[in-house]
């Protein structure tokens, strides 16, 4: 394996250094725990974000997700809620009684999502907008960052170390994929890169199957794979009515699929010496 880069000052594993493990409310990702991490990929209607928060508890998610800010590759395409979605998230955050990462595209984002935001993510396309990296570092919250469409493993731990030089280690790497010559799949799930960047860093990394494979079928296989692969988590999109979604419908599991796949994501970890971090939600998922 090639030698890690000299700037990976803060990020790199050492020899001395403990996996490192983040705290974003009740939810733990890291350490030698697997954290699930499920919702919506975009709020769109009250209806819509409260089953797919059912879904997600039910699923054993312990974090959940649901943006109001969406980076979509058209300017025709639905952007997301924004502020008119701050509400709407407050309410399900608080009835479920559970954190909730989601997505800042500009710095003044953080402030619209302060009260909401447990965990601040930055997106794909963003994972080199450096300022941005600097103002979610500042902001004191946990930083999740996905990787870059065709950011190699170096950069994407250069940026997350952008965010380590400017404060905080409260940092979770995500794999969603990325761009290659195949077309089968949206993007090219790149899980080799789990165990390359155990190795190289103490931050925990966890596996978005829906983003990066764009297709519903592949999810559940590929979320197993990522558990194999040792990844400290994986983030799965649900929604009521996929068909219907107004952001990624193809790839987003309906409720019952999610809560299998979530009992499955959870029994491999287990078998494979995990610890499986437990949701203290505050929903009733037996009346579903
Ligand atoms: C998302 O998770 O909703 C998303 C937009 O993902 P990515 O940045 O990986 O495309
Ligand atoms: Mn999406």
């Amino acid at each position: 394996m090639p030698a890690p880069h000299p700037d990976h000052r803060l990020v790199a594993m050492t020899d001395t250094c403990a996996r490192s493990t983040v705290r974003a409310g009740s939810a733990v990702v890291g350490g030698d725990t697997f954290t699930l991490v499920a919702g919506a990929c975009a709020v769109e209607t009250p209806e819509q974000l409260g089953a797919a928060c059912d879904a997600a508890v039910a699923a054993g998610a312990t974090l959940l997700r649901g943006d109001l800010f969406k980076h979509r590759t058209s300017p025709y395409a639905f952007q997301g809620l924004r502020e008119d979605g701050v509400a709407l998230v407050a309410h399900e955050r608080a009835r479920a009684g559970l954190p909730w990462v989601i997505e800042v595209l500009h710095p003044d984002d953080l402030e619209t999502v302060d009260a909401i935001a447990d965990v601040v993510r930055v997106g794909a396309r963003n994972m080199q907008n450096f300022e941005l990296l600097k103002e979610c570092a500042r902001s004191g919250k946990p930083v999740m960052l996905k990787r870059g469409l065709s950011a190699t493993i170096d950069e994407w731990l250069l940026a997350a170390e952008y965010v380590a030089a400017s404060g905080s280690l409260d940092i979770i790497l995500c794999e969603r994929g990325i761009r290659t010559f195949e077309t089968a799949t949206r993007n090219t799930l790149d899980l080799s890169a789990v165990p390359v960047v155990r190795e190289r860093s103490h931050l925990p990394v966890v596996v978005d199957p829906s983003h990066s494979t764009g297709s519903r079928a592949l999810v559940e296989p590929m979320a197993l794979a990522a558990v194999a692969a040792g990844a400290d988590g994986v983030m799965l999109d649900v929604h009521p009515d996929p068909a219907g979604a107004r952001c990624d419908g193809p790839q987003a599991l309906l409720p019952g699929e999610a809560a299998a796949l979530g009992a499955k994501l959870r029994g491999l970890a287990r078998w494979t010496g995990r610890t499986v971090d437990e949701p203290v939600h505050t929903l009733d998922t037996t009346a579903a």
